[in-house]
């Protein structure tokens, strides 16, 4: 572990250098931070979990508040649902314990600056071409410099061009695979001398054409229109995002961007020595937030292996990792998926085929078979205990991907 290599300079490649830098305090290893300044960022990712707020204060050494004031943000204690479910009642889907753990709601540019400042590393601005395992490490090759050796390369280059099912799991039970993204002005105000107090909530209002999350920082209010493009026409959901804002009292609006977006994860996302993090590890629709949490359990997972365990057992250890950190994102996507299953209140064209034609895929996508790990069974269990009339004491404790009281509280909010 002298010489590690973090590719991408997006959320997932600012945390994992971040990491990398506070994990090895000492200066006898290098670092690289490798990213092509003409590739920009995502930049949407503005929702999180509340372990982000540990995370953060420990990545930064600063104060919670002074990280808050620093990503523009505010403190989100869950998820508001409007309009979902089969009980026409709106509900809120609380981090536990309910109104006192919460995470930010953040800039994402602001927050890889932030990250910036205290990574220590060889900045180098420059396309990669291919990342490969290669004997007692990986290899980086580069566009105009010659390849070069690592030990460890973190590839955080986003989204890869195209799923392929030998390389790629296609979480196809997620019904959405586009988002239209705009900005409005913020409806939380920073208060001087301190951050924001005030409990939010990000907002996941069902529309026609799938939904609308509506989140608060200081200095904006992002609003996405998360939809699917073989279902809805682009032009459809303009309006219908023109008529929600409408209705919600916002006049002014920047169009920011329309994003498609797939849904997987990668069937090697650590081999031993490339670990694939962020959006180039697995990305599903962000209902639950679901992808900056993913990043930090990536590469706090692989550091951790690395640097604790011996050089001697990466080759046993490198598929354990991999089965466990698939496995988290099915597990994830199915738990994003089933807000699905019991429609909302719109028995329009996209909410009959989210709930009638694609959920019901969930059983042969996640077969054991063709993922090789047990999310479904593990998944199946949750439900379960869900409808069992008393659940024992013993079982509070139970996750799967998310706690046992994240189940209950959907279950209920949904009416399934
Ligand atoms: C609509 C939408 C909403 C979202 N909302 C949330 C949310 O609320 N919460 C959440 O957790 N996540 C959310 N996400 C996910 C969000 O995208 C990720 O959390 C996060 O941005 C991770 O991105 P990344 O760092 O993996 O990749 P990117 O941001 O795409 O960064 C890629 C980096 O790699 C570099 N790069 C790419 N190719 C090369 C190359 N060949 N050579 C060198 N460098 C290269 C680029 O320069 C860039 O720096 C959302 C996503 C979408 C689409």
């Amino acid at each position: 572990m002298r010489r590690i290599a973090v590719v991408g300079r997006g959320t997932a490649g600012s945390l994992a250098a971040a990491s990398v830098t506070r994990l090895l305090p000492d200066r006898d290893h290098e670092l690289h931070h490798v990213y092509d300044s003409r590739i920009p960022a995502i930049g949407v990712g503005e929702g999180s979990w509340p372990s982000l707020v540990q995370e953060l204060r420990q990545l930064t050494n600063l104060p919670h508040e002074t990280v808050q004031q620093r990503l523009k943000g505010t403190r989100k204690y869950g998820v508001a649902f409007e309009g979902w479910g089969r009980r026409n009642r709106d509900f809120t889907h609380y981090f536990t314990p309910q109104q006192v753990s919460y995470a930010y709601h953040l800039s994402a540019d602001l927050m890889a600056d932030l990250l910036h400042e205290g990574t220590r590393a060889h900045h180098i601005d420059a396309k990669v071409l291919d990342i490969a395992r290669v004997e007692g490490g990986a290899q980086v090759e580069f566009d105009g410099r010659p390849p070069e050796r690592y030990d460890l390369v973190f590839d955080a280059r986003g989204f890869p061009g195209e799923l392929h099912p030998d390389r790629h799991i296609d979480i196809s039970f997620i019904p959405t695979n586009t988002a239209v993204i705009r900005r409005c002005p913020a409806i939380v105000t920073e208060e001087p001398g301190g951050p924001v107090l005030q409990h939010t909530y990000t907002r996941a209002v069902a529309r026609p054409h799938g939904w609308i999350f509506v989140i608060p920082l200081t200095i904006h209010t992002s609003f996405g229109y998360v939809f699917n493009r073989d279902v809805s026409s682009l032009a459809e959901v303009e309006s219908d995002f023109d008529a929600f804002l409408e209705t919600d009292g916002v006049s002014e609006f920047e169009q920011r961007a329309v994003i498609p977006f797939p849904n997987f994860v990668h069937r090697q996302v650590y081999d031993g020595a490339v670990a694939r993090i962020g959006n180039a590890a697995a990305f599903m629709e962000p209902l639950e937030a679901t992808a900056i949490v993913s990043a930090q359990l990536q590469i706090g997972m692989v550091l951790n292996m690395r640097l604790n365990r011996p050089a001697e057992n990466v080759d046993r250890d490198a598929p354990v990792v991999n089965r466990f950190l698939v496995n988290n994102v099915l597990r994830y996507g199915l738990f994003v998926g089933w807000h699905y299953s019991c429609g909302s209140r719109y028995e329009s064209a996209f909410w009959r085929h989210a709930r009638d034609r694609v959920w019901p895929r969930h059983r042969k996508a996640a077969d054991p078979e063709v993922t090789g790990c047990d999310a479904l069974r593990k998944f199946d269990e949750m439900i379960e205990l869900m409808n069992r009339p008393v659940i024992d004491k013993e079982d509070w404790n139970r996750m799967c991907a998310v706690p046992l009281t994240s189940y209950a509280q959907m279950s209920q909010g949904l009416g399934c």
